[in-house]
């Protein structure tokens, strides 16, 4: 596949750019270009999270396990409910409960013995009820393991690496950014990322995307024992949408005190509030203070902006702040208002229902869940209404300028050789170039 190929003009293509064939990179994350392993093969595109069970394993190392008879240990997997607890578990599995006792006297494993969340996976082997080992997830990446050794009890943790690879991809967006990125192997968190954390920022990304715009990415996936579990973090993406090129790379110093996504130039990507509060299918009515009423053919401005969207999408916080009101408001139906400081205040209307983060005096983050598309109050059809306001005056939110961050001075050397390294990797990307120039 050339360049031109996908950039015949003209064609209304429907087949992803780089769907079946993908190019990993075996590194950890720059100088990609570098140290690059080349294999192109069909993506493992959608695997599901893999599921990590050490059971065989430590049934393995466990003389009593060696033995096949039936009489010998019985091995249990629990699923986690609702409002379970160990000494449920240990009951509805037959173990002895006492032994429950002797494990939380365990320093090393109480802690991660008794935080249960509903999922998670217990896995227990024991001898007409004497518990042989106990065997959970901690996280992705480290298992618990409880066995019995000679009076008492031996407590492992066991470590299980991700492996983490940097792929780059291609898309050419035919209806939507989503779409684009489903079909070219990104997972939808990934997706997420690409339109909240750094292109949605300054172009609107549901008014300005047009047919034929195209992505191209560098990006982590994580396998764990050979199989994809997810994506990891973009660390570079470009985004060419009529005619102008958008780029964005990701940065953290070595001190970890600056982290985020930054245009080349080291402006970041972020804002303090985002473009849009919602994924919304279409704007069904724009901000408009000389708005002629439909009904009484007065002017009658619209002071925000209606995203149309399906009853239930869910409403992010445009900033971080505090929910100043959450309830039912005349037309406005069930509304959400945060203050977010310095007399900025945000309005969300016709709410289904309030979200967690939607109660009043919460303080949220930008992002959070606040409410779910409705059609309360003085509505037509499902959709949220959004208001801006700086001190009390309306203001158009997606014209108003968004202030954006920098890269402090003292880091800018840091910035630009870490991000260079991403960015040209980026280029070969773009230029159709990064399998030939890798290989070599
Ligand atoms: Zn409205």
């Amino acid at each position: 596949m050339t360049a031109n190929d996908f950039r015949g003009a003209g064609r209304v293509a429907t087949r992803p750019i780089a769907a079946g064939r993908r190019l990993l990179l075996a590194a950890s994350a720059v100088p990609v270009a570098v140290t690059a392993l080349l294999f192109i093969s069909a993506p493992p595109a959608h695997d599901p999270p893999a599921y990590l069970d050490l059971t065989d394993l430590a049934a393995a190392a466990d003389p009593l396990n060696a033995g096949s008879a039936e009489d010998g240990p019985h091995r249990v997997e629990v699923t986690v409910q609702r409002n379970d607890t160990l000494d449920r578990i240990f009951r509805s599995v037959g173990v002895d409960i006492a032994t429950l006792s002797e494990l939380r006297r365990l320093p090393d494993a109480r802690k991660a013995i008794d935080l249960l969340r509903p999922g998670d996976i217990i896995t227990l082997t024991h001898m007409d009820g004497a518990l042989q080992s106990l065997n959970r997830r901690i996280s992705d990446t480290l298992t618990l393991s409880v066995s019995r050794a000679g009076g008492g009890f031996a407590v492992n943790y066991i470590e299980n690496p991700l492996e983490v690879e940097v792929a780059a991809t291609r898309a050419r967006i035919d209806s939507s950014l989503f779409a684009a990125g489903r079909s070219a192997g990104m997972s939808a968190e990934t997706i997420m990322v690409l339109a909240n954390e750094i292109f949605c920022w300054y172009i609107d990304c549901a008014l300005d995307i047009r047919r034929g715009g195209e992505i191209s990415l560098i990006y982590q996936r994580k396998f764990q024992d050979g199989r994809y579990v997810s994506d990891g973090r973009i660390l570079a993406a470009e985004f060419v949408n009529q005619g102008r090129a958008h780029r964005a790379v990701w940065f953290e110093s070595a001190d970890g005190a600056v982290r985020g996504y930054f245009t080349p130039d080291g402006r970041g990507m972020r804002k303090a509030f985002l473009r849009a509060p919602l994924d919304f299918t279409r704007i069904s009515s724009v901000f408009n203070p000389r708005r002629l009423h439909p009904i009484s053919g007065r002017v009658r401005a619209h002071q925000g902006i209606d995203y149309a969207a399906p009853t239930g999408t869910p409403i992010w916080a445009a900033g971080d702040g505090r929910v100043q009101f959450a309830g039912r408001k005349g037309g406005y139906g069930n509304t959400v208002i945060i203050d977010h400081g310095r007399g900025v205040t945000t309005l969300y209307a016709h709410m289904s229902r309030f979200g967690k983060a939607g109660r009043s005096g919460r303080s949220v983050k930008q992002g959070e869940i606040i409410g779910y598309v409705g059609s309360t109050g003085a509505s037509t059809g499902p959709h949220l209404h959004y208001e801006y306001r700086v001190d009390g005056q309306h203001k158009n939110p997606s014209t108003i300028p968004l202030p954006n961050t920098e890269v402090p001075t003292r880091y800018a050397a840091e910035f630009r050789a870490k991000a260079g390294a991403a960015l040209a990797q980026l280029q070969l990307t773009d230029r159709g170039q990064a399998e030939i120039v890798a290989s070599r």
